[in-house]
């Protein structure tokens, strides 16, 4: 039942446009963390080491089903979890549990939590990496003990079973990729930023979301009526009526405009003055090609494939990664499809991938690091890449590679997958566009030499803006920095354009950075022609390419680009396209 009847407006990021208007469902992420503390009454104290014991024996079970339904290619993984099956048995764990539960009369769920604990503490202030690095099994492990314990099934959010706005303190990226269309109609939540991933995901759902609200949660009950405006990052609590009534004119003649514009999407991004945009979609899953057709993609430029790896408990096997890659590729073709390589970990983390817990994991073994040093999971991946790369138009990307020799071993390994393939007599093609993401600051540095190693470079400002201007780019605090148009950025972007021109190679644009209206003009000034965005943004782009020229736009940036004030930068953005910009993205125009 609603609590809060007052109107009540609350400001945020606005991380995905469009208008939605229904009833908040509070979700709690906090799953079990949240422990009770109660007393034990002595002759009670027996049946709670039992039920303990019983947790820890039905916990056990869970992982061996796990376990035995690996796919045989993915062995490896199994070592780990082994592992995790003798810590069940381990005094330290379940001995010292069940010994609080008798000396302080505590309930289980507590013991169990303190000794994890002092466990945690105990192992942390050791030298032995190895050994600290088990703290993260021992965690996994009480994690398995605590859910029988307390039965909690956290809320899964493909379980809600009404047409409801979510709201959450935070949302990982595996929540939000596991949101039904159909059942949720926008979302809100306390953390996050524009470009985390969970905003990009929003934008690519097409549902209105506002994140970084800082307390929706704390404000907004269940059942609560919302307003939730993603393009203004406005939600309104309790609308009065003639609130709702403005909000339901505004969202009708949003959802009119896309339409039309929708419409005209399909046709080529041409300039007025004649030169052609390729203006892509990116994808996390391999259903979202639709969004990506619908909306008149030239293409896929930015298939993110750890998403395939999310809510679940272990690898996808070859065949599965095949089977979903090939399905993308044959129903784009003859339309390319660039497939990036595992990016896992940053903020996408595997509670299976078995890297223990990282005290700053952005800077962590991620993407490309990790898949170096875990060659047969990367392995079963480019196999299946290269297998899909039969059926179609397939480009392959390595992500976050920050040395030459990082392109050096992926490359090689690639080799290896398809000399792998050969000899297994399997169908691929090991004819590919190999192409690197420009994330790190260090690849811009050494752009000419990478650009000798691959035939493209595809552009990452998401993170090429987190870790040059050092913004974490899901930190709400910080979001009011993080500006695609400073001046460190402008100049990176000229310096990676020129150098893959020297180099003949094609760069092109995936990070967000591409979808927006006022970046436009830059890219096109700057000679970077071929976009990948959410794929809801491409209408909006290929409507404003058709409306600028490029001969002009180079001009604009030539005098730009040695400004060193980004608030003059955009200003002058306004100033020169403010109006084509505006007629071409809103809704008011025709
Ligand atoms: C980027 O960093 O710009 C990018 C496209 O990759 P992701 O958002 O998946 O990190
Ligand atoms: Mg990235």
């Amino acid at each position: 039942m609603s609590t809060q009847t007052k109107e009540l407006q609350l400001k945020g990021i606005g991380a995905a446009p469009g208008i939605c208007i229904g009833k908040a469902y509070i979700v709690d992420r906090e799953g079990v963390e949240i422990v009770p503390k109660y007393f034990i009454r002595a002759e009670k104290i027996q049946s709670e080491i039992n039920r303990f014991k019983k947790a820890v024996v039905d916990a056990k079970k869970e992982l061996q089903q796990i376990i035995a339904g690996m796919p045989e290619d993915l062995q490896h993984q199994t070592n780990i979890l082994e592992t995790h099956l003798l810590l069940f048995d381990d005094k330290m764990l379940s001995g010292r549990s069940i010994q609080t539960i008798e000396r302080d009369k505590v309930n289980a769920e507590w013991a169990l939590k303190n000794v994890v604990g002092e466990i945690k503490s105990m192992f942390q202030t050791m030298e032995d990496s190895y050994l600290k690095e088990r703290v993260s099994d021992i965690v996994h492990v009480s994690d398995r003990i605590m859910h029988q314990l307390t039965g909690a099934e956290q809320v899964k959010i493909a379980d809600i079973n009404k047409r409801v706005i979510l709201v959450a303190r935070d949302l990982s990226p595996a929540d939000t990729s596991q949101i039904q269309l159909e059942r949720i109609m926008g979302f809100l939540t306390d953390m996050g930023g524009k470009t985390s991933h969970t905003g990009i995901i929003a934008r690519t759902l097409d549902i209105p979301a506002v994140l970084g609200l800082a307390n929706a949660t704390a404000l907004i009950r269940t059942d609560d009526i919302l307003i939730v405006d993603g393009t203004e990052g406005v939600v309104i609590v309790n609308p009065e009526d003639h609130i709702l009534v403005e909000y339901e004119e505004r969202k009708e003649r949003y959802e009119a405009y896309r339409a039309r514009i929708i419409r005209e999407s399909h046709i080529q991004a041409r300039t007025a003055d004649q030169e052609d945009v390729v203006v892509q979609g990116n994808i996390e899953l391999p259903e979202e090609v639709v969004s990506v057709i619908d909306n008149g993609g030239d293409g896929i430029g930015l298939y993110r494939t750890e998403f395939q790896y999310m809510s679940r408990a272990t690898f996808p096997s070859e065949f599965e990664l095949f089977d979903s890659y090939r399905d993308v590729v044959e129903v784009m073709f003859p339309k390319p499809v660039t497939i990036r390589t595992l990016d896992i970990n940053g903020d996408k983390a595997l509670n299976y991938a078995g890297n223990g817990s990282e005290v700053n994991p952005v800077l962590g073994l991620r993407a490309i690091r990790y898949c170096l040093q875990n060659r047969d999971v990367f392995i079963s991946q480019l196999r299946a890449i290269l297998r899909a790369a039969a059926y179609g138009n397939v480009r392959i990307l390595f992500p976050m590679i920050s040395s030459c020799n990082e392109l050096v071993e992926a490359k090689a390994m690639l080799e290896e997958a398809a000399d792998s393939l050969e000899k297994d007599g399997k169908a691929y093609n090991r004819d590919i566009k190999v192409g690197v993401m420009i994330e790190v600051p260090s690849a811009v540095v050494m752009a000419d030499q990478l650009a000798k190693m691959c035939d493209f470079f595809s552009i990452g400002t998401n993170d090429l803006i987190q870790y040059t201007l050092a913004i974490d780019r899901g930190n709400r605090n910080v979001a009011y920095l993080y500006d695609p148009l400073n001046p460190a950025i402008l100049r990176m972007l000229k310096h990676l354009a020129d150098e893959a021109r020297k180099a003949d190679i094609r760069i092109a644009m995936c990070g967000e950075m591409a979808g927006e209206p006022i970046h436009v003009p830059f890219l096109l000034g700057l000679g970077i022609t071929e976009w990948s965005m959410n794929p809801h943004a491409i209408p909006v782009v290929k409507r404003i390419v058709r409306r600028l020229s490029a001969i002009d736009a180079r001009q604009f940036v030539e005098e730009v680009v040695d400004l060193h004030d980004a608030e003059e930068i955009n200003r002058r953005a306004e100033e020169r396209y403010g109006v084509i910009l505006s007629n071409g993205s809103t809704q008011e125009s025709s």
